[in-house]
């Protein structure tokens, strides 16, 4: 499935707080790009958080999930993919899909996704989730993503969804020429910038929009 035949939206008595999130993201936090805002404007985010806190699910903030993750604030995941500059052609590597929220909207920009989740109880709930949406080109996988996803490399894009200390080597292996790679670096595990990396063929050219925070990325080539 890709952009043209993403699931749609039914009724889901969350149409006001959901156009509430987007005149938000689009006035307040100026994300530019429509495609972005009308897939956040269809997906059911009330769907990928606890059942507790899903009257919070369209608020301008993280929400914990389980195993001491949280699902992104909506204004860094629209980031993130605008950023990401996505072509429905593109395959997508996805380290760290956590509730399968960004993954949802990624897999509605793009071919194919391939998702590495560390903890095995969230891929299993993030591809339960997606399949109950309808999204067949997402592959989830339970492994160390600082590894990447060798077999199907290279990919397009690339997005890291947690904190790394610096760019994990295999990451960039794994990336085309002219792909583009997201991911938050910081020196310790609380503060990230987010970082645009973007493959050339004699290296890769870095730039930096701004501050964030997410939760640590653990593993080889991340924090210990
Ligand atoms: N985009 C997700 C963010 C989840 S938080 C969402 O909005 O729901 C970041 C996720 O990265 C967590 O689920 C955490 O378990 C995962 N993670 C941390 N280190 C990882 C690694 N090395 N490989 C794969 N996933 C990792």
């Amino acid at each position: 499935m890709n952009a043209s035949a993403s699931p749609a939206n039914k009724l889901d008595g969350y149409e006001i707080p959901r156009s509430r999130m987007i005149e938000h993201l689009r006035n307040h936090y100026k994300i530019k790009d429509e495609k972005v805002l009308e897939v956040m404007n269809r997906l059911p985010r009330h769907q990928f958080v606890p059942e507790a806190l899903k009257s919070q699910a369209y608020k301008d903030n993280a929400l914990p999930i389980s195993a001491g993750q949280t699902i992104s604030q909506p204004f860094i995941v629209a980031r993130m993919t605008e950023l990401l500059e996505l072509e429905p052609k593109d395959r997508v590597l996805e380290i760290g899909a956590g509730s399968g929220y960004q993954t949802a909207i990624l897999a509605s920009l793009a071919r194919k996704i391939f998702a590495v989740e560390r903890i095995p109880g969230l891929a299993k709930a993030a591809l339960e989730k997606l399949r109950k949406l309808d999204f067949q080109n997402v592959s989830i996988r339970t492994a160390d993503g600082t590894n990447g996803w060798e077999v199907y490399a290279p990919f397009d894009a690339i997005l890291v969804a947690a904190g790394s200390p610096s760019v994990p080597e295999p990451l960039l292996r794994q990336l085309k020429i002219g792909g583009k790679f997201i991911i938050p670096i910081g020196e310790d595990q609380k503060t990230q910038t987010l970082v645009r990396i973007t493959r050339t063929d004699n290296g890769s050219e870095n730039e930096n929009f701004g501050p964030c925070a997410f939760v640590p990325l653990i593993g080889e080539y991340g924090w210990e």
